[in-house]
């Protein structure tokens, strides 16, 4: 399709603005500061903005409009019902720097969401301020190295990470200047104990997982992981970006954890994905609470709700004012018209789709760890080799078929992968239509492997050069005339 610009016309405006009734105004405006290129914005009528970004729109994939079973990212359906509330006058019209008694309502929803999810995962405290997963990561190592400085733990420099980590956690251990140690993980996909008893030792400072873990397996062994941890003086750190495998059955809090980080906009239902706004909240043990990005929010005696700056030794902030308030909101709306149980169904659920598509699969791919899943699980596509097509052509081919392709060739630990999570907002008949077309793809994979070596054939652009859309990115349209000013 075109782009905006090439539509533009001369002179066409999408807007009306009544006649001009109060003299012109002629401000001198220093010479220097007057532009001297032409703004170069799209000249159109409305009809036509509104229909360049329907038609823009339509070419979009989302979980709005099919199948999206991205593995360790958990795009599920988001209620359009968490949208109304964010989008109530009474929040998004606030202003970070009004006073606390004209915002009483969003500071009791930031003190109850506090409170939810303390109760979900089992701590004791909590900030809302990080605004997505790996900030929350981050939030929680400054964390734990402030607190191992204030008792004499200097020494302890080291972060042990599993193989088949989520690629933030290395990272922000290493931000936090933390040296990482890679423990690697058994023939069953779950930590290896014997590996791990050898890597934890007096400069251990925190053994940092993801449970159940990324390939969809819970670590049964999590208790003595736990003691190990706690017997050398380390700390045990989760993160729980897909809390929808467990929540309302087993909190991390009782498994020993000491810090914990959510993304709100993964399990508590904020539609994400290509940078929008997220949510990363740490939730920690009491003894860590004073350690907490500055403020949280708090309860007077006398009911008022306030921002408590009183945290002797913060990290500090994190973030500009409060988090991002309106995934807040949604967050609690989805929570409240969930409730307990339907917390509780949603993991069920989600567990249940996960095992159900793993085990239909497996009559025809192989599975990389056979044993029962939590919310998703790993495909392996090295068998596609034989036909001279790899997993990248198999899902490409998917797309053909109106379906999102999984997370691919992660976690890094199994050849050819494909991530599979299904989510529990999807319905067996989705679920029948996914294995039917993974099974004819398969098909197409011996028969006639050029069909998806070609793949996608009928998207709106073909396979891209992903190394170059990365290292050359252009967000902006640059006409001939600018091209030589730029
Ligand atoms: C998504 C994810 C993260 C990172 O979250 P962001 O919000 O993308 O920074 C960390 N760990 C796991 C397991 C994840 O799935």
């Amino acid at each position: 399709m075109k782009l905006i610009f090439e539509k533009s016309s001369k002179g066409r405006t999408a807007y009306t603005l009544p006649k001009l009734d109060v003299p012109e105004s002629n401000i001198d405006i220093p010479t220097h500061l007057i532009r001297k290129t032409h703004l170069n914005f799209p000249e159109v009528y409305e009809t036509e903005v509104v229909r360049h970004y329907n038609e823009l729109a339509s070419l979009n994939y989302s979980v709005d409009r099919g199948f999206y079973p991205l593995g360790s990212c958990t795009m599920k359906y988001n209620p359009v019902l968490n949208e109304e509330a964010a989008s109530l006058e009474g929040f998004k019209m606030l202003h970070p720097y009004q006073e606390e008694e004209t915002i009483q309502g969003a500071l009791e929803l930031m003190y109850e969401l506090q409170n939810f999810l303390v109760e979900i995962t089992g701590m004791d405290n909590i900030t809302l301020q990080p605004a997505a997963g790996a900030h929350g990561e981050l939030t929680g190592m400054l964390i734990i190295r402030k607190y191992l400085h204030d008792n004499n733990f200097n020494h302890k420099n080291e972060v042990i990470v599993p193989d088949s980590a989520h690629g933030t956690n290395p990272a922000s251990a290493a931000m936090a200047g933390f040296k990482v140690i890679e423990v690697k993980s058994n023939s069953e996909g779950r930590v290896d104990l014997k590996n791990l008893k050898e890597l934890v030792n007096e400069n251990t400072a925190a053994i940092m997982l993801t449970n159940p873990n990324t390939l969809g397996i819970f670590e049964k062994d999590i208790l003595e992981i736990s003691q190990i941890a706690h017997q050398n003086n380390a700390l045990l750190y989760y993160d729980g970006a897909n809390l929808n495998a467990i929540m309302g059955k087993s909190r991390p809090g009782d498994n020993g954890f000491d810090v914990v980080h959510l993304n709100l906009h993964k399990t508590f239902s904020t539609p994400h994905g290509m940078g929008g706004p997220g949510s990363g909240p740490v939730a920690v043990k009491s003894y860590l609470k004073a350690y907490l990005p500055k403020p949280i929010v708090s309860r007077r005696e006398n009911g008022m709700y306030f921002f408590d700056y009183n945290i002797p030794k913060s990290i500090g902030r994190v973030r500009s004012f409060y988090g991002n308030f309106l995934v807040l909101v949604k967050a609690y709306t989805y929570i409240l018209s969930m409730g307990k149980e339907g917390l509780k169904k949603a993991s069920e659920l989600a567990t249940l789709n996960a095992n159900y598509l793993k085990e239909k699969l497996s009559k025809s791919f192989e599975i990389a760890y056979s044993s029962l899943c939590k919310h998703e699980f790993v495909l392996k596509g090295t068998m596609l080799k034989n036909y001279g097509v790899n997993t990248l052509d198999f899902v490409k081919r998917l797309l053909d078929y109106g379906i999102h392709p999984p997370t691919i060739y992660f976690p890094l630990i199994v050849d050819e992968a494909m991530m599979i999570e299904p989510t529990e907002t999807e319905s067996k008949e989705t679920l029948d239509f996914v294995i039917d077309v993974y099974e004819k793809v398969l098909d197409e994979a011996i028969n006639s492997p050029e069909v998806l070596k070609e793949a996608p054939h009928s998207t709106p652009v073909k396979r891209l050069d992903e190394v170059k859309a990365n290292k050359e990115l252009k967000v902006r349209y640059i006409n001939n005339e600018e091209q030589g000013l730029d």
